[in-house]
């Protein structure tokens, strides 16, 4: 079975990275992948939205990094079936720093620490925090893909060459296998002529980089976290679990986590 490691990526917060890393995770487990998701922000908001409450985040993506545990060992089942968690806590804001010094490639730890796990995942999908530093880095040297969340807003475009450049630098220097699978945009409002500018700004210029498959602004899909549910199991009709449903098929559908027969 092919396994394939997914990156959600923007140096900005609240663009939609962890609604996206929680909800295509659900989505694709639901259809029968069995799905990794990786806590690599500090604030952890990945685990709170899969209701990992503070007493069940150690071991975690810190213990991981600072390799104190193997990532088996840090796995938490979620409500979703086949789904799983690695937590995160604010203490891996300082992992870089506590990395013991005998480790010569700090860019690997992750790709390390997966590659260790048994081939039990179809899907891993890593949550990363905003910025463009150790954490990310880290991600984007384990990962074969990467999806990047735009929010439908004036200045959605802007850094968007920022981001794809230093893909293009780990693609060059540290992982050859590492792929764009599509830019995604989230929070978009139908009513609003911004949000229709916007998708057409981006769909211009990045053509068929940009998924099909369009977020809508949702309150469902902003009330789910505070029940500590993905919006697939908060309320699985609403047009924000609709979404995700169609963006998880539409990631199938490009070939990844073994394709769309294969389960
Ligand atoms: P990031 O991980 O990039 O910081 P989040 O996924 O946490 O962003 O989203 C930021 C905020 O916007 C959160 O409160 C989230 O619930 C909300 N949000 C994200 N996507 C949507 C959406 N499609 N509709 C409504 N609210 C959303
Ligand atoms: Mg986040």
């Amino acid at each position: 079975m092919k396994r394939t490691v997914f990156s959600i990526v923007n140096q900005k917060g609240g663009v939609g990275k962890t609604t996206t890393a929680v909800n295509l995770a659900t989505a694709l487990s639901i259809s029968g992948k069995s799905c990794l998701v990786v806590d690599l922000d500090p604030q952890g908001n990945a685990s709170t939205g899969f209701s990992i409450n503070s007493n069940r985040r150690k071991p975690g993506t810190y213990e991981v990094l600072t390799q104190k545990v193997d990532m088996i060992d840090a796995i938490k089942p979620t409500e979703v079936n086949g789904l799983g968690i690695v937590p995160s806590r604010v203490d891996l804001a300082n992992a870089e720093t506590e990395i013991p010094s005998t480790v010569e490639e700090k860019e690997y730890i992750l790709k390390n620490a997966i590659d260790k796990l048994p081939q039990q995942y179809s899907a891993i999908i890593v949550d990363c925090p905003p910025g463009l530093g150790f954490l990310t880095i880290n991600a984007l040297a384990a990962s074969d893909k990467v999806l990047i969340p735009l929010q439908c807003e004036f200045y959605a475009l802007e850094g968007l060459s920022q981001i794809l450049r230093v893909i293009k630098q780990v693609n060059t220097e540290l992982n050859a296998g590492l792929d764009l699978d599509g830019i995604l945009l989230t929070m978009h409002d139908s009513r609003n002529k911004l949000s229709i500018q916007v998708e057409e700004d981006v769909r211009e210029v990045m053509g068929k980089a940009v998924y099909k498959t369009i977020i809508p602004r949702n309150i469902k899909i902003s009330e789910s976290p505070s029940h500590g549910k993905p919006v697939l199991l908060y309320d699985h009709a609403c047009i924000g679990s609709e979404a995700y449903v169609s963006l998880a098929a539409e990631v199938l559908g490009k070939g990844n986590f073994g394709g769309l027969s294969e389960s």
